[in-house]
């Protein structure tokens, strides 16, 4: 397929905007009822509360939150909160609709949501965050639930933002209810393996990917853009097959070693922040030049929108794997199609995270933990077959990987929204 060279490049574009254009190009390809193509052009329902803190120095701010509602016909509402000063209500309804797709995608009984505070989290004190995560659960309390909306951690929040919120609720609902939220500690109902789920996911698609087609893992070489949560486990994931890593980066710069690095040895952006660039590497970079490496494999995994109209030409990897959510723009995407450079979406590749999430919702409502080698085999399972879902559509159509993932998402969803109809 030829495409004009972008002139300008339409890179203002909007998390929704990118999340319909991609549902458009799905149901181009299928027999959808248009009825329900336009139900899932909008959320159901967007939340925005206004959240007093009182800091530490004993002034009050008031700060804006969001929960966005994208479709629940799948079941309840899941999705991240997201504490991030550029979080607005466009990027919630768009990160919703991916959220929508994802659990399909995954054949989750889950439905899209997203969130978040419009914060630096960074500039606050962690009595400042828990004050703020509590009274943020309490404006939310009314439209979420473990049979309606459970939330989760996205970039900003962790494990410990999910145990306040969880006992915020609690203690309001008067009741212990681990299920109204996942990604907590392992103490309180969290599932072991949640936190490195979304990573490892990465990591098995990209096995997956890489032998299909017929790579020797042994033999790829691997750049990761983010060395948080996502993309230190995927790095590690394939290290541990055989890849070599020859670049891994956080926000202050990337690190690059061409016999590649022992992912252990370099501490994720969690452990240490701040260490990634402070490593003594045999070379550094900046993250733009991580991203037109020429490897085998690219895995962003920091944030959205790094693969643009502006580099997509310049990017020399052979296949992209995504780990953020969100990080190739339409245009980019076109780019892409057009060189035959195949990216695996987000939606199949990061959904680790939120499949763990299931496994804890059913582990927190049945009040019975797994243990990790279950959580690990049963996600290879759920991963596998996801992967084999998508790449059969992927095999059987002229589609893009991101198109064959939406294929299998809408499908399911238009079946759930054909089989209730729309009341009254
Ligand atoms: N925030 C994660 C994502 O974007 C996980 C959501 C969840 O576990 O509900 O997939």
């Amino acid at each position: 397929m030829t495409v004009a060279e972008p002139t300008s490049e339409p890179e203002a574009e909007s998390a929704v905007e990118t999340a319909r254009r991609q549902l458009e190009r799905a149901a181009a390809h299928l027999d959808v009822d248009e009825g329900i193509v336009e139900r899932l052009r909008h959320p159901t329902s967007v939340y925005r509360v206004t959240i007093p803190l009182e800091r530490d120095d004993g002034t009050t701010e008031m700060f804006t939150g969001y929960r966005a509602h994208h479709d629940s016909v799948r079941g309840p509402y899941k999705g991240g909160l997201r504490y991030h000063p550029d979080v607005n209500e466009d990027e919630c309804i768009g990160l919703s609709m991916w959220m929508t797709w994802k659990c399909a995608v995954m054949d989750l009984p889950f439905g899209g949501a997203k969130g978040g505070v419009v914060v630096n989290p960074k500039e606050l004190s962690n009595t400042e965050k828990e004050r703020l995560t509590r009274r943020f659960a309490e404006e939310l309390r009314p439209v979420i639930g473990p049979m309606k909306d459970i939330p989760a951690p996205d970039m900003g929040t962790d494990p410990e933002t999910m145990a306040w919120f969880m006992d915020a609720y609690s203690m309001q609902e008067g009741e212990t209810t681990p299920g109204a939220v996942t990604g907590k500690p392992p103490v309180v109902g969290g599932s072991h393996g949640r936190e490195k789920a979304p990573g490892r996911s990465v990591g098995i698609i990209a096995r997956e990917a890489i032998d299909y087609y017929d790579w020797d893992i042994e033999n790829t070489t691997v750049a990761v853009q983010g060395f948080g949560s996502v993309g230190a486990n995927a790095a590690r994931y394939l290290d541990e097959r055989g890849a070599t890593i020859v670049a891994v980066s956080d926000v202050d710069g990337a690190i690059y070693n061409p016999d590649g690095f022992d992912t252990n040895d370099v501490e994720d952006h969690d452990e240490t922040p701040g260490m990634v660039s402070g490593y003594d590497a045999p070379e550094t970079l900046t993250n733009a030049e991580l991203l037109e490496l020429d490897v085998d494999v690219l895995i962003p995994a920091a944030i959205g929108n790094v693969l643009t109209g502006e580099n997509a030409r310049r990017v020399s990897a052979d296949l992209i794997i995504e780990g953020a959510n969100g990080p190739t723009t339409s245009t980019a995407d076109q780019i892409f199609e057009e060189r035959d450079v195949p990216v695996i979406p987000d939606i199949l590749a990061n959904a680790g995270g939120v499949t763990v999430s299931y496994f804890e919702w059913l582990q927190d409502i049945n009040r019975r933990a797994w243990s990790l080698d279950r959580v690990h085999e049963e996600l290879e399972t759920e991963m596998l077959r996801a992967w084999e879902a998508v790449r059969e559509e992927y095999d059987a159509r002229d589609v893009t990987w991101r198109d064959a993932a939406y294929l299998v998402a809408l499908q399911r969803i238009a079946a759930a929204h054909e089989a209730r109809g729309l009341w009254p």
